[in-house]
């Protein structure tokens, strides 16, 4: 991809052990960039640097960031990827334990690590958030999912005016139908209903999404790609996709 040239960039990928998370870590690596990724299942990253994560726990973030700057001598990009969502059932039928869940990786995990990551950045930095179509158009039965991307939005959008004037950019992507094992989890292992999600419909796959950060961060250092707003052609919205059949 034209545009600025990332090699020898220093990147923290969150959630690089499937799906969005690792295919970005690919797609970077691929661009020069140095990556150190992150996800409770470490056995899975593929990336050149990888460790234990989970963004849910203070003292495993921070051993993590320590880890991973030190391997990485510095950081540059911060992608903040990981997230789930728990049930798709109207909110009547929500738990105590899969909101708290859903909230902790998809808002206080990123929070943290951004919070953690920040002091790290020199002279160029890029944050990206992982936010969602969820977090600019609600839809029926995911309530807490909802919830958490909007929140992750308003903290994108919090951080840009707190670090205005600093030389860090910041984006948030907001995917809509991607085919990863998102729905899997969201399904709770549920093979039949996670693969419903993606019948009849042609959703973007992960490597498209790392091209879609790719994008934001090769643009030349004087422009700052606020959102990214990726649908699969037939949906219009998270609740609303055209299927074959
Ligand atoms: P995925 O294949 O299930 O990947 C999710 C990643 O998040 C995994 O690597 C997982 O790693 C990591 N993760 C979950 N909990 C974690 C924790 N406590 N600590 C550290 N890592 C954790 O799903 P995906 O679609 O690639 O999701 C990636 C991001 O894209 C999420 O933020 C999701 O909300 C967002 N998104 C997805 C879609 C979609 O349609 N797929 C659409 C819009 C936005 P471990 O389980 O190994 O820890």
């Amino acid at each position: 991809m034209a545009g600025l040239d990332l090699t020898g960039k220093r990147a923290i990928v969150t959630g690089a052990s499937s799906g969005i998370g690792r295919a970005t870590a690919a797609a970077l690596a691929d661009a020069g960039v140095r990556v150190a990724g992150g996800a409770r299942r470490v056995g899975r990253l593929e990336s050149e640097i990888a460790l234990e994560l989970d963004v849910t726990a203070p003292a495993s973030s921070e051993r993590f960031v320590a880890k991973a700057v030190e391997q990485l001598g510095g950081l540059d990009i911060l992608v903040n990827n990981a997230g789930l969502a728990l049930g798709r059932a109207p909110f009547d039928e929500s738990s105590e334990e899969d909101e708290a869940t859903v909230f902790a990786v998809n808002v206080t995990g990123l929070v943290r690590m951004t919070r953690l990551c920040l002091p790290h950045f020199g002279d160029w930095g890029h944050i990206v958030n992982m936010g969602s179509v969820a977090g600019r158009q609600a839809y029926e039965s995911g309530a807490t999912y909802v919830s958490a991307k909007f929140a992750e939005r308003g903290f994108t959008y919090a951080l840009r005016e707190d670090l205005l004037g600093r030389p860090i950019r910041i984006t948030t992507v907001d995917p809509g139908l991607v085919e990863t094992d998102f729905s899997l989890v969201r399904f709770k292992g549920d093979e039949e209903k996670a693969s419903a999600v993606y019948r009849g419909v042609e959703a973007i796959q992960p490597d498209e999404i790392a091209d879609c950060i790719l994008f934001a961060l090769t643009r030349p250092w004087h422009v700052n790609v606020d959102e990214i707003v990726v649908k699969a052609r037939n949906q219009s919205s998270g609740g609303r996709i055209l299927r074959d059949g």
